[in-house]
């Protein structure tokens, strides 16, 4: 039998709605600031993915851009400025940032309540810890639901909800362990109550550990490694990878998961696709945390 698609599209498509509404009723116009440090055209693209899903929700965006010479004295001036505004909720420094800037000192300038990327070193402690802002959702939410999650950990949680798929009690085997992906979406279903394995390039037997799994994670950026012989029948498979092939197909570049969907679909019982799966979640994720931080 073939799996069950979790529909990243479906989702996302349901969540904006909620989401729509729910900014409606807030006593604040969320306000998003994105920093844009050079021209990246990657960047440029991603950040226009942004600009386009706040104008959709009726949320302000605020995209300050500076030279690809900015000094990291001159990008920490304008995080600074823009944490210090009470009418900016959300901060967000698009990477990667020109090789001469250290990302850390410039994270440090964002306010944990405004990091909706969730990547500065006091947010980092306080999913680590599973801990939570005292936000005024917070009390009817489990603990890994009140922290500002980076987004990629937050739109795999929101998939799975809206699916059913509990996290508690599993065994979840992460295959990855990035600093943006792998350690926050491990971290994300530990503070979940599932019992969590991190694997990596160095990992023995890594198909060993990922037929155990109940639920199988993969973000490692290495098109369709996943083959039949990493899976088993029952898992659900989460693919987070998303690498660009050659070629194009009506008129837009091709996307390949690091699951090999094809292979693996008739063994699994539901499997993301690529695209149209955890690619999607992402940036709804980061406006579910802007509305959040809107309603510190
Ligand atoms: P990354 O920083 O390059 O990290 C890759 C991780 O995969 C590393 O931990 C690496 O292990 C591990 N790895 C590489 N080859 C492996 C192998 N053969 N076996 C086991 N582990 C292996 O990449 P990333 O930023 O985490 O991104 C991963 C993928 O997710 C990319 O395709 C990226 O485009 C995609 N992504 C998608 C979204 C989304 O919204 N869907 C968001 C962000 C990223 P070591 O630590 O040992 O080197």
């Amino acid at each position: 039998m073939s799996a069950t698609i979790l529909d990243g599209r479906l989702v996302r498509a349901e969540l904006k709605k909620a989401l729509i509404k729910k900014v409606k009723d807030l006593p604040v116009l969320p306000t998003l600031a994105i920093i844009q440090v050079g021209d990246r055209p990657d960047s440029t693209a991603f950040i226009a993915a942004k600009k386009k899903f706040a104008a959709d929700i009726g949320v302000k965006e605020i995209h300050v851009k500076l030279k690809a010479t900015a000094t990291q004295a001159e990008i920490i001036r304008a995080v600074t400025a823009l944490d210090a505004d009470p009418s900016v909720h959300g901060i967000i420094v698009q990477l990667p940032l020109p090789l001469a800037i250290d990302k850390d000192a410039v994270f440090a300038a964002i306010s944990p309540k405004k990091d909706v990327d969730g990547l500065t070193a006091a947010n980092v402690q306080r999913w680590l810890e599973g801990r939570g802002n005292e936000g005024h959702e917070s009390k009817a939410r489990s603990s890994s639901q009140s922290v500002l999650w980076p987004a990629t950990a937050r739109g795999i949680r929101e998939l799975l909800d809206f699916y059913h798929i509990p996290l508690a009690g599993k065994h979840v085997v992460v295959v990855g362990r990035s600093s943006l992906v792998g350690k926050p979406v491990a971290a994300m279903c530990l503070a979940e109550n599932a019992t969590v394995t991190v694997c990596h390039s160095q990992t023995a037997n890594l198909a060993e550990h990922t037929r155990c799994a109940d639920i199988l994670i993969v973000a490692i950026g290495k098109p369709h490694f996943i083959n039949a012989s990493y899976v088993r029948k029952g898992q659900v498979v989460i693919d987070v990878g998303i690498s660009k092939m050659d070629g194009t197909e009506q008129g837009k570049s091709i996307m390949a998961g690091d699951v090999d969907f094809e292979a693996v679909k008739n063994i699994v019982s539901a499997i993301t696709p690529v695209p149209g799966g955890v690619g999607q979640m992402t940036v709804l994720a980061l406006f579910e945390n802007l509305f959040d931080a809107s309603s510190l």
